[in-house]
């Protein structure tokens, strides 16, 4: 079977047929009935959602024998001659590629002359906001004195960018993505048609990836019946000639990222990357299947993947991927961000309510006394922390720095001090510090704008006897940091002991 015969073959005919677009569809219907027809149209909308076929559909209707009939009859000679592209007062003019003024001036000359047998010359310019300014200020002109007999369409996808002088003239139509049941339903109506089965996984990619155009939905499947040569199209030949990678790999993947199983997650990530797949496209879908499951977790769906996870585990997963996703964009080692983040997601995930209820509570205690001594001795306290309270500042950070602001409720120690706010963390908190001090630039900018002209410094206090000391240990992570940002990152993920050239 040769390219574009199914969209050929199940162009809609009439007004009826169109897909997804009745607003459109049926007002132009009504007007046509009631002989109300404008000189000038423009339909606007995204690319392959119906606009020249409805366009080409109106030319037919006010042309038709039946005319005025709310559909053409599609029997007559005219439709005939229409439906056939040979029609000579049905002109379709591409303003891609004729965009001048001199075509312009030629599309003037020619209105001029009536229709050769027609009721009406149709003049259908497809991408219309293309044209020059020279060449739009020509078409004006044809617009304020057009002859009776001539229609002009106006095709675009980007109405924002035709001339308000143009647009006042024209009956504005828009044309809308057309939803993923309605394209469905095409689909399978063309395939029963066919007499092709394809299944309705199938269909669901199909529709993922047109994106709201049938036209782009009959051209996967077009492809996908030549190939098939009559036997079921399943899921898996669409991802082919999509260039997708397949399904079962996003379920693979997660299910090993819920089981914390990085070794078989960094596995499935090298198959994809050596099979030449987008790893971009890859870290997309795996997004989309988070978000579904993340939707079906706040209707308390079952969700297959991930039931005993909390739903704020599956948001900071997505936000995890969403930024893995926009770094891989300009990065020249796509895979190892990719890799960074399943490692990071793999990882051990704290609820801020969990993190809250493993602070010490000898924490607490401290905290309601630090409260009462600020009630008592408001401007000792401003004096001796440099002008700064210190539950004024947790509140800050609680308020603006989301999650990790939490945080700082587990620090043994809070003080702000000569330039610097030292927090303290013990060695069972070790994670929610190396968080915090993975997060610290935008910590200290948060304080910054709010008045406090502090940075970051995080202590870690391990046991007695355990190595280093926690100044020689967040020290050398400085050091490191400043060396190798990615290893400081990764230590604060993966957490470990670093090996920093001190060792060596
Ligand atoms: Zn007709």
């Amino acid at each position: 079977m040769s390219h574009f015969v199914i969209a050929r073959k199940y162009r809609p005919s009439n007004f009826g047929e169109v897909i997804g677009q009745d607003s459109a569809t049926q007002t132009l219907s009504n007007a046509i009935l009631n002989g109300k027809i404008a000189h000038a149209y423009l339909f606007s909308g995204p690319r392959g959602v119906g606009k020249t076929t409805t366009a080409r559909i109106m030319a037919k209707a006010v042309n038709c024998e039946k005319y005025p009939s709310r559909e053409p009859c599609n029997k007559c000679a005219s439709c005939i001659e229409i439906n056939a592209g040979s029609a000579l007062d049905i002109i379709e003019i591409d303003a891609a590629s004729n965009r001048g003024i001199d075509d312009i001036k030629n599309l003037r000359e020619n209105v001029a002359f009536a229709p050769a047998s027609s009721r009406y010359k149709v003049y259908v310019i497809d991408e219309a906001h293309q044209i020059t300014a020279d060449a739009f200020n020509a078409l004006l002109k044809t617009l304020e004195e057009p002859p009776p007999y001539i229609i002009f369409i106006l095709a675009t996808t980007a109405p924002e960018k035709v001339p308000a002088t143009i647009l006042s003239r024209c009956q504005h139509f828009k044309f809308r993505l057309v939803r993923d049941e309605e394209i469905k339903m095409n689909l399978k109506k063309i395939s029963s048609a066919e007499k092709v089965k394809i299944t309705n996984e199938a269909l669901d990619l199909i529709c993922d990836e047109a994106a709201g155009s049938p036209r782009d939905a009959q051209s996967v499947l077009e492809q996908a019946i030549s190939a098939s040569q009559k036997e079921e199209i399943g899921a898996r030949q669409i991802e082919f000639i999509l260039g997708l990678v397949e399904a079962k790999k996003i379920d693979e993947i997660l299910n090993a990222v819920s089981k914390k199983d990085i070794k078989s997650a960094f596995k499935i990530i090298d198959e994809i990357y050596k099979g030449g797949y987008s790893l971009q496209q890859f870290t997309r879908k795996i997004l989309m299947k988070l978000r579904k499951i993340l939707a079906s977790k706040i209707a308390g769906e079952k969700t297959g993947l991930f039931e005993d996870a909390s739903s704020d585990r599956i948001y900071w997963m997505l936000e995890c991927l969403c930024s893995a996703e926009r770094e891989m964009k300009w990065s020249e080692f796509p895979k190892i961000i990719l890799e960074l983040c399943v490692y990071k997601i793999s990882s051990d995930f704290i609820s801020i309510e969990e993190a809250i209820a493993a602070a010490p509570a000898s924490y607490a205690d401290e905290d309601e006394v630090s409260r009462q001594e600020e009630k008592e001795k408001p401007v000792e306290e401003e004096k001796n922390h440099n002008g700064k309270a210190p539950s004024k500042i947790l509140e800050l950070l609680e308020n603006k720095c989301g999650a990790v602001g939490q945080l700082f409720r587990l620090a043994q120690k809070i003080s702000p001090e000569s330039g610097s706010l030292y927090c303290e963390f013990g060695a069972s908190n070790e994670l929610q510090a190396k968080r915090i001090i993975a997060n610290s630039e935008i910590i200290e900018k948060v304080l910054h704008e709010n008045g406090y002209a502090l940075t970051l410094d995080v202590a870690i206090v391990m046991p007695k006897g355990g190595g280093q000391t926690p100044a020689e240990k967040i020290t050398e992570a400085k050091q490191l940091e400043i060396e190798e940002p990615i290893i400081t990152k990764l230590h604060a993920i993966v957490g470990g002991e670093l090996e920093g050239p001190a060792d060596e």
